[in-house]
């Protein structure tokens, strides 16, 4: 694959997008963002076994190769790296890569090893495919922000693009574990989608306190009695950190258990520039 990718770029901007397949609509609007601003599209599916936890949907998780290769192949992907897990983590593998403190908030707090699997895993694709860019979904806001730090602490030369969720029509995040949803549970999951809108709207209607805006959230989420909330946050999108005055913006996550399946989804509360006064 290094080889490969050497030989394509040919001096342009190479651009990477790294994903576990079953791809949807989300996968594909990196593919077009990194489309749109690099001469060079790569893209990876690897189901990254140690990114998951024990108990955990590994087994199960969605595979749907040749339809994934034919969709990249489709969109103008023209290197895909689909390796075996003996490939990645041969026997003997004792070295990890882990951005500390970052990874043992939100997502990671309730999945242990969880950022440990991603950043392990991401510094070795960064090191296969050597891109000039990475497009990652900002529907994994704490991916994003632990992986701009990985870059940022390691000196990798990669630039890291996040890309804007992309949704349903309904507003469910698109995710392959939707699929596991059955039609009321894919009914339930639209609390997510409530509960991000509760807290945007009291913060537009000028509500700067954290505690009072998560209390807001959280009981939206507790009027889906059949949900179980995993956490509802507000924290700087970049340090990941609980902001108590949310201010000028912060990111707001979330992550509830629908049945087993656990979706998360999130907004960034921002005020936009200057507005024009015409
Ligand atoms: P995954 O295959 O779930 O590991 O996701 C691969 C990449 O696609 C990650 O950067 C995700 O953040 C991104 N992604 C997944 N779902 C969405 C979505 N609904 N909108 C935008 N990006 C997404």
């Amino acid at each position: 694959m290094r080889s490969a990718c050497r030989a394509a770029r040919r001096g342009g901007r190479m651009g990477f997008v790294p994903t576990m397949g079953a791809l949807h609509e989300g996968h594909l609007s990196l593919v077009r963002a990194a489309r749109s601003s690099c001469d060079v599209v790569a893209a990876s599916i690897f189901v990254n076994p140690a990114q998951f936890g024990p108990g955990e949907d590994l087994a199960k998780y969605p595979r749907h190769f040749e339809r994934d290769r034919g969709l990249l192949e489709k969109h103008g992907v023209e290197l895909l790296f689909a390796p075996s897990v003996e490939e990645m983590y041969p026997a003997g593998v004792v070295t990890w890569v882990t951005v500390d403190e970052l990874s043992d908030k939100l997502d990671g707090r309730s999945r242990p090893g969880h950022f440990r699997g991603v950043t392990t895993v991401v510094a070795k694709l960064f090191h296969v495919v050597e891109p000039d860019a990475a497009f990652f979904g900002q529907k994994d806001a704490a991916q994003v922000a632990i992986i701009r730090r990985l870059v940022r602490d390691l000196n990798f030369p990669v630039e890291i693009v996040a890309c804007p969720i992309v949704r349903e029509a309904d507003g469910l995040a698109m995710s392959s574990r939707n699929v596991y949803l059955d039609p009321r549970q894919r009914e339930q999951a639209l609390v997510l989608q409530r509960a991000l809108a509760r807290v945007k709207k009291s913060w537009e209607a000028g509500e700067r306190d954290s505690a009072k805006l998560m209390a807001e959230g959280r009981e939206e989420v507790a009027e889906e009695k059949s949900v179980r909330l995993d956490y509802l946050e507000i924290v700087d999108p970049d340090s990941l950190d609980p902001v108590e005055d949310v201010g000028d913006g912060a990111l707001v996550a979330v992550a509830v258990f629908v049945g087993s399946t656990r979706l998360i989804d999130n907004v960034l509360l921002q005020r936009l520039a200057n507005k024009a006064t015409a």
